[in-house]
């Protein structure tokens, strides 16, 4: 597999050749291309938004119940090359074989069936009627609205390295769902199953012009996709760049998604079952090398209940096998490129140098190669330590006490960051009223567990907008007023 399979862009129904050639993408544990990833001159991203602009009216204007026949045959296809794909994805995100089976395959698929179910729903909201006295503007009388939900127009969606094919879909399926058309510009690092992926969509009879992907190596293909003609940018990844699309953004008024970084916050109670909350905890490190922003990376423990999570929390990472992501009993594969190993390690100097407490980690694991990060946990952290403050987007936790539920929500509090946190305690009663003290746009309360009809997103600089569920379809649409009389 790889070096020999060729990737092109796809817009407006064609497989395009980048007029700018193309770039390596590269398995993260054995270093290795994996394959060659097209780079897209800025003319080929406008080519890409205006093949969006124009197949936007039809595609607007198709009944729901035809948008969501192609969407579920979208997922039929997709399904269908799941075995082909799970390689693919598996060499260039560096995934273990247990996420890359499920969460970069599966949850994509579930995605568009998802939305195909709720596109066939209606969605727009009837309003009572309002008594309107005669005024100067109009004669009174009994007026109806109904509140019409509409499509944006065309969406630019942004993501980022993790997990490519589900981040993908998260956008994808709601904005197609709901009548956009849009240009997908997947992260450089995981970009070539994204390319497959359009295959399905081309398979499946999406009209040209409906789903378009663009790729390349730096933040041109990006940028000049945010100052194309498009309608909206969704975008998933770190908060600087998020600011930066803002900005640009914001210059022609277009609509905004933004899901950004996180510095999960997980406060730990001293009626905690300590063991539930190292399971929970644990998956900073174990699920994904860490690299997903909504994991309980900055531990807030009640001061009697410190020395025995920690050395559970201990006693846990060192259990987990680094390594090959292909073997079997690896639970912590590579983080994604040299560059953000290097990131994840000079963070951790800071760490040292402030004086955290190395219980477990710290040390780059001696193996032959790749990219990779010891489990890693620091105690003794002070919050307002940049290992505190900062994502590491690593197999790292780093560990805080408290003595009182306030110190404990301030200490939450304490970060730029409010994407997702957690409570655990046993008693719900003080859970929940910690969890409506946070300001976060999620809590979990003894769980990790994800609710995917919730809705999903950031307070602060963790983001801007809400997907997930039905709210998912809400954040690819305007409101509309429609008012009658009655
Ligand atoms: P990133 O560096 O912000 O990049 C994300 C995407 O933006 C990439 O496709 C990137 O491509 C593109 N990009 C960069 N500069 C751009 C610009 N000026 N204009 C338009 N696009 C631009 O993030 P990442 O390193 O891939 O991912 C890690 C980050 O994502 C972490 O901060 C993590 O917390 C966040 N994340 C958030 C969520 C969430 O749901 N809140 C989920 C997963 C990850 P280029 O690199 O080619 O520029
Ligand atoms: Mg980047």
């Amino acid at each position: 597999m790889g070096a020999q399979q060729t990737f092109r862009l796809f817009i407006n129904g064609e497989w395009v050749e980048p007029s700018k050639g193309g770039y390596a993408v590269v398995n993260p544990a054995t270093e290795q291309v994996v394959g060659e990833a097209p780079e897209a001159g800025v003319d080929q991203v406008n080519d890409a938004a205006a093949a969006a602009r124009d197949a936007f009216p039809a595609w607007s204007r198709t009944p729901p119940g035809e948008r969501a026949e192609a969407l579920q045959r979208l997922a039929d296809v997709f399904e269908r090359r799941i075995p082909d794909l799970v390689p693919l994805v598996q060499a260039e995100t560096g995934a273990t074989m247990r996420v890359a089976k499920t969460l970069q395959v599966t949850q994509c698929a579930d995605r568009f069936r998802r939305y195909a179910r709720l596109a066939n729903e209606n969605h727009d909201i009837p309003l009572p009627p309002s008594v309107m006295p005669n005024t100067a503007l109009a004669k009174g009388g009994l007026i109806g609205a109904v509140v019409a939900r509409q499509p944006v127009g065309v969406v630019a969606c942004i993501t980022p390295y993790n997990f490519p094919l589900t981040n993908m879909a998260g956008k994808v399926a709601p904005a197609l769902a709901m009548g956009n058309t849009v240009v997908v510009k997947p992260a450089p690092q995981d970009p070539l199953a994204i390319l497959r992926f359009a295959e399905a969509a081309e398979e499946a009879g999406l009209p040209p012009g409906v789903f378009n992907v663009v790729t390349g190596s730096g933040a041109e293909a990006g940028q000049a996709l945010v100052e194309a003609d498009i309608d909206m940018v969704s975008f998933t990844g770190s908060t600087p760049v998020g600011q930066r699309i803002a900005e640009t953004a914001g210059r022609g008024m277009k609509r905004l998604l933004l899901e950004l970084g996180g510095k999960g916050a997980g406060i730990v109670f001293d009626d905690a079952d300590v063991a539930g909350a190292v399971a929970g905890i644990g998956s900073s490190w174990s699920f994904h090398s860490g690299q997903i922003c909504t994991a309980p990376t900055r531990v807030i423990a009640h001061r009697d209940v410190h020395d025995e999570l920690v050395d559970k929390l201990a006693a846990y990472a060192k259990f987990l096998k680094v390594g090959d992501p292909l073997a079997d009993d690896t639970i912590v594969g590579p983080v994604i490129t040299e560059l953000q190993r290097d990131r994840v390690e000079s963070l951790l100097d800071t760490g040292r140098q402030d004086g955290a407490e190395f219980v477990a980690g710290g040390v780059r694991p001696d193996l032959d190669s790749g990219f990779y990060v010891a489990p890693t946990l620091l105690t003794g952290v002070k919050n307002e330590w940049r290992v505190a403050q900062e994502e590491f987007f690593g197999p790292v936790v780093v560990v805080e006490t408290f003595e009182d539920e306030d110190e404990a929500v301030a200490l939450a509090n304490g970060t730029p960051f409010g994407l997702y946190d957690y409570v655990w305690s046993a008693d719900s009663v003080r859970a929940y009223r910690v969890a409506r003290q946070l300001r976060s746009g999620n809590v979990g309360i003894n769980t990790v567990q994800r609710n995917h009809e919730a809705p999903f997103g950031g307070f602060k600089l963790s983001g801007v907008g809400r997907d997930g569920g039905v709210f998912g379809l809400h954040a690819y649409s305007e409101l509309q007023s429609i008012v009658f009389p009655s």
